[in-house]
């Protein structure tokens, strides 16, 4: 058996621990060095600069391509450094269809710096065929996915998406922070280019950032090395080993935390005060079926209305296990306010017309107890029901 033929839940130990031949060390050292010492003026070795290359990132961007069952990884100082040098691939004169729900920081990158170096954009909801078809034009390069999306949790169907952009000669770039290679596989779907805000449910811990690239085929792998080289946007070397060490435990967290998260969700649609809860592991939901047919999970991330901004400032104030912060994909609960935070940067319309409402909240669920998480909710929903009386 090679480690391409083990389980997922192998191949985050496997890919990410590594006996050192000369001392049995089990994890890839730290290796923090910028430079190498070459032989002589004939002989050069593998190593040679660490923007170039550095054996701990190795082991990193090696363990991302075998996840995402990918020909090449890279791995970058953020997630919107990897997102960006994937837009570098790109040319003057190229256009990209961006899907309506992008994250806020690829939405700013699309709009408001890759218009400097003439690359055009159309923004589309990628769950309207005929909108899409109609958006392509003859220089149409790349159409860009991110499912389930941020923070409705609205799914788009990728295998759909590729077949009309392969049909007219576009490359498919998947952001597939939310599910990670554990729940959905981009690549094998037909997807070109997978990319992660490893900040997130890779990493963890909410203790660093970092970003990767997947290429499907060698030729896209070798384009993104030599802007990854050229740009320098790099994930340091000590970075590059605690998301190794993040990684390993990547399946059972996302095991767990899902399981919450269904739990949690479930839990939510009973509470009087919720409106509606957004996750994709519900039956009822809109995007169940697709979900299940492209991936294996619902997920860990989910939402939910509570009808007023007044009523989520109580709430808030009032929960005592969730972090109140920006952010997802960590070991401890985080609760946002999107329209104050991810999408703060959208007008109320804007918002709206998303279904970003005033009382909707984001939880990323985390590992603790789920009956305690339930009962800080009922105890703080108690509270704002309380207020409501008198
Ligand atoms: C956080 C996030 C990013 C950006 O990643 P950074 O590491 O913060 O630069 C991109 N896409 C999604 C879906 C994210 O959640």
């Amino acid at each position: 058996m090679s480690i391409s033929d083990y389980s997922d839940d192998t191949k985050v130990i496997k890919t990410t621990t590594r006996p050192d031949p000369a001392t049995g060390a089990l994890n890839p050292p730290i290796q923090l060095s910028s430079t190498f010492a070459q032989p002589d003026l004939d002989h050069f070795g593998k190593y040679d600069y660490t923007r170039s290359g550095n054996p701990t990132r190795d082991v990193l961007e090696e363990s991302i391509a075998e996840l995402e069952h990918g020909t090449r990884g890279f791995a970058f100082a953020t997630g919107m450094a990897a997102i960006s040098t994937a837009f570098l691939t790109l040319h003057q004169g190229d256009h990209v269809i961006v899907t309506n729900d992008v994250y806020g920081g690829t939405f700013r990158l699309v709009t408001e710096l890759l218009p400097n170096y003439g690359i055009e954009y159309s923004f589309v909801d990628l769950d309207d065929e005929a909108a899409l078809k109609a958006a392509f034009k003859p220089n149409t390069k790349v159409v860009y996915v991110e499912t389930p999306a941020n923070p409705t949790l609205k799914v788009t169907d990728i295998k759909k998406v590729v077949k009309i952009a392969h049909e007219h000669d576009a490359l498919v770039f998947a952001d597939n922070t939310f599910m990670t290679p554990i729940f959905q596989k981009p690549l094998d779907l037909g997807v070109d280019l997978v990319l992660h805000s490893g900040t997130k449910f890779l990493a963890g811990h909410s203790d660093i950032l970092a970003g990767l690239i997947v290429t499907k085929t060698k030729e896209l792998g070798d384009a993104v090395y030599f802007i990854q080289n050229a740009m320098g946007a790099t994930l340091g070397v000590s970075d590059c080993w605690l998301l190794l060490r993040g990684i390993k435990t990547l399946g059972i967290r996302m095991k767990a935390e899902a399981a919450n998260a269904l739990a949690i969700s479930k839990w939510l649609q009973e509470q009087p005060i919720v409106q509606r809860v957004n996750y994709p592991g519900l039956t009822d939901f809109k995007g169940h079926d697709v979900q299940f047919d492209q991936a294996i999970s619902g997920g860990a991330v989910l939402s939910f209305d509570i009808g007023s901004e007044d009523n989520v400032r109580k709430l808030v104030k009032e929960l005592k296990i969730p972090v109140f912060s920006v952010s997802l994909g960590a070991v401890e609960t985080i609760l946002s306010y999107p329209p104050k935070m991810s999408h703060a940067e959208l007008s109320a319309d804007e918002r709206h017309a998303r279904g970003i409402s005033d009382g909707l909240l984001r939880l990323s669920v985390g590992v603790e107890d789920v009956e305690d998480l339930e009962a800080d909710f009922a105890q703080a929903f108690a509270k704002i029901a309380e207020k409501q009386r008198v």
